[in-house]
């Protein structure tokens, strides 16, 4: 046990428990790699049931203290979090860097996107004020308030260390709740770092707890008694599960899944434009986004130009090891075997059919974790290239005739998370906004993914629940609302009437 939860390189990540960081003595572990390096910087201790239930029981224990600390004083704290996070923000970035791979630039904008959740959460006692009526019945008045729900969890995917966490704790914890936050098993180092900062904001004990773990300890958090609502960030098949076993046992949840977003490319829009801002969203963290373009939609006559300048500027992408080194465009993948996996995918679109433009595999056949992006052109319907999350830096053409038959495509997707639109024309931009099946659209944006105040409104299998992550949907998700009827009676009233359940007819 020890006070501080800064470790030396390969050393066990500790989980956070009422308030203490504690070293598990486990013998199942989990590497954390620098994927730029391909070296262990980190041994993961995967939780059992016990020590997840000893989390789970010390947030209970310091959930009526701190439900019942005023929301001003908790945003005070938030205030705090924010000030330590501007501090160390340009450690964060590296640290995200470090474990995940992506580019510096890439995690300094994760972490202002992180930052930003921060401040949202700061402004929580504006938006959690109730609702009132006076005389809703005769000398009765209504009023609504907002409670906390009790212990909240987190479960989050490794692609983005830092911002998915900050999605979830900083609107619980404002909203008077206490949480308790499952960090992916591969990048758990960024999460740590958040919790040490939370600790140092003056966050009173067993308010905040991190476990590590996979299925095993996602179950025993889903199923402890103690725990009223789940936030699951990951894949489509994992949300899917998490939010059935959630629901079942009456718990609130919201699980965002996988995604394949589409770009529609019309024969007006401004092509150099269009093609920096699809290499931009299909190659940017090295396509390892719910958000990334992963179908370009060419109408018409763009096709052949779209794929000659998307391949041209792919091309000259800096494609390197990220960590330490500012000059590169696009970073290593998480794992070896995610590279290979997404490697193989072109092997599959050319048994498929379809037209390897531009092949990321060539100059890195030797490597573990690189790979430079490709362009898969040619792409039909049904095809697995189109159909499956590839979660990579490969891009798909599908040429179509007319934005009809796109927004056909966008029916067929059993997927809805983003989609854009590329052209000069207002009344395309509308039709397109209105009728494409995705819940979360651009017009000449290549990652139409919301800023904190605005909710993360993925569709189909995209999303579980009723209530997405972030903006004022995030404060609904976090509390529930207790209705009161109130009304006092004059000393010389005797009527005995019951005023509210009564009809005039
Ligand atoms: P993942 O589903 O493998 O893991 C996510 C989390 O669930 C991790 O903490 C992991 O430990 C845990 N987990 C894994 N398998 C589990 C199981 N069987 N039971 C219970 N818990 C389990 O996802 P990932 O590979 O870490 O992240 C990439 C995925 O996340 C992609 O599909 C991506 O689209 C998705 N994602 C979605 C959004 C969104 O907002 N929709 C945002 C980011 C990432």
């Amino acid at each position: 046990m020890s006070q501080t939860a800064t470790s030396s390189a390969a050393d066990i990540v500790p989980i956070l428990c009422g308030g203490q960081w504690l070293h598990v003595d486990t013998d199942q572990n989990s590497d954390v790699f620098n994927p730029s390096t391909g070296t262990v910087i980190g041994s993961v201790p995967l939780c059992g049931s016990d020590q997840t239930c000893q989390v789970v029981e010390a947030a209970s224990g310091a959930l009526a203290n701190w439900s019942s600390t005023s929301v001003i004083e908790r945003a005070r704290i938030m205030f705090r979090f924010r000030q330590l996070m501007e501090q160390n923000f340009d450690e964060l970035a590296q640290l995200v860097t470090r474990e995940h791979g992506k580019t510096l630039a890439e995690s300094r904008a994760e972490v202002q996107r992180g930052l930003e959740m921060v401040e949202f959460a700061c402004g929580i006692p504006s938006l959690i004020v109730g609702e009132s009526m006076a005389n809703i019945a005769p000398d009765v008045d209504a009023e609504t308030i907002r409670h906390p729900v009790g212990v909240c969890v987190g479960i989050t995917p490794y692609n983005f260390p830092a911002m998915v966490p900050l999605w979830m704790f900083p609107v619980a914890l404002v909203c008077g709740n206490t949480f308790v936050l499952k960090p992916s098993e591969k990048v758990p180092l960024s999460a740590v770092r958040l919790g040490e900062l939370l600790v140092e904001s003056g966050l009173p004990s067993g308010v905040f707890s991190i476990v590590h773990g996979n299925r095993d300890c996602v179950e025993t958090l889903i199923k402890h008694p103690a725990v009223s609502a789940i936030s699951f960030v990951g894949s489509t098949n994992v949300a899917r599960e998490i939010y059935r076993l959630g629901t079942q046992l009456g718990k609130r949840v919201q699980a965002a899944g996988g995604a394949k977003n589409h770009l529609v490319i019309m024969p007006d829009a401004d092509l150099d434009q269009s093609v920096k801002a699809l290499s931009a969203s299909a190659y940017g963290c090295a396509g390892q986004r719910c958000m990334a373009g992963s179908v370009a939609i060419a109408v018409g006559n763009v096709g052949d130009p779209l794929v000659s300048g998307l391949c041209e500027h792919a091309d000259q992408l800096r494609v390197a090891p990220s960590d330490g080194n500012e000059d590169v465009d696009m970073g290593p993948l998480i794992r070896q075997e995610h590279r290979d996996r997404v490697a193989g995918y072109l092997d599959v679109a050319d048994q498929d059919g379809a037209k390897v433009a531009l092949d990321g595999r060539s100059g890195f056949e030797s490597e573990r974790f690189l790979l430079g992006p490709s362009v898969v052109d040619r792409v039909e319907i049904g095809m697995r290239v189109w159909k499956e999350e590839i979660f990579g830096p490969v891009l798909s053409v599908v040429r179509v005739t007319n934005l009809e038959e796109a927004l056909a495509i966008g029916r067929q997707c059993e997927y809805g998370n983003g989609a854009s639109i590329f052209t000069r024309d207002g009344h395309t931009a509308r039709e397109f906004k209105q009728h494409f099946n995705a819940g979360m659209i651009g017009i000449n944006v290549g990652v139409p993914a919301p800023m904190a105040w605005f909710p993360f409104t993925g569709w189909n299998q995209s999303f579980f629940g009723d209530l997405h992550i972030q903006g004022t949907e995030g404060v609904q998700f976090y509390t529930r609302q207790k209705m009161t009827l109130t009304r006092w009676f004059a000393s010389a009233d005797d009527s005995h009437h019951d005023p509210v359940w009564k009809s005039n007819r």
